[in-house]
């Protein structure tokens, strides 16, 4: 498959998991069927109001991917690893690119010695 950047295979399994459950929150319909209001919907779910993080601590939450009841405050799901929240989705990026700069640092160093 070619594509247009250089992704990484982590990043790309992120960006097909979050298709996945958008996929799935929407009953498998086809994206093309897929309506402004759903992804609106599904985007919404993302968002992080006071009152959802209210609503959230309070009803358990279910994994899109496997059905797993997962507890209310997981950021991935305990028995696939899906990434349940925009939060944890995020941050799986950040620790690459925190990791990535680490091994650049300690490249740098080996080069100075
Ligand atoms: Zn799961």
């Amino acid at each position: 498959m070619q594509t247009e950047i250089n992704l990484s295979s982590h990043y790309q399994k992120d960006v097909i998991i979050l298709l996945c459950g958008f996929s799935i929150s929407n009953n498998h319909k086809p994206f093309q069927q897929i309506t402004r209001p759903e992804i609106i919907t599904f985007l919404d779910s993302f968002r992080k109001s006071e009152d959802k993080v209210q609503s959230d601590t309070l009803r358990s939450k279910q994994c899109p991917n496997c059905n797993e009841p997962d507890k209310p405050d997981s950021r991935f799901c305990a028995k696939c690893r899906t990434v349940l929240t925009y939060d944890a989705y995020s941050e799986t990026i950040e620790e690459k690119q925190v990791k990535d700069k680490q091994i650049e640092e300690m490249m740098h160093k080996q080069e100075a010695v």
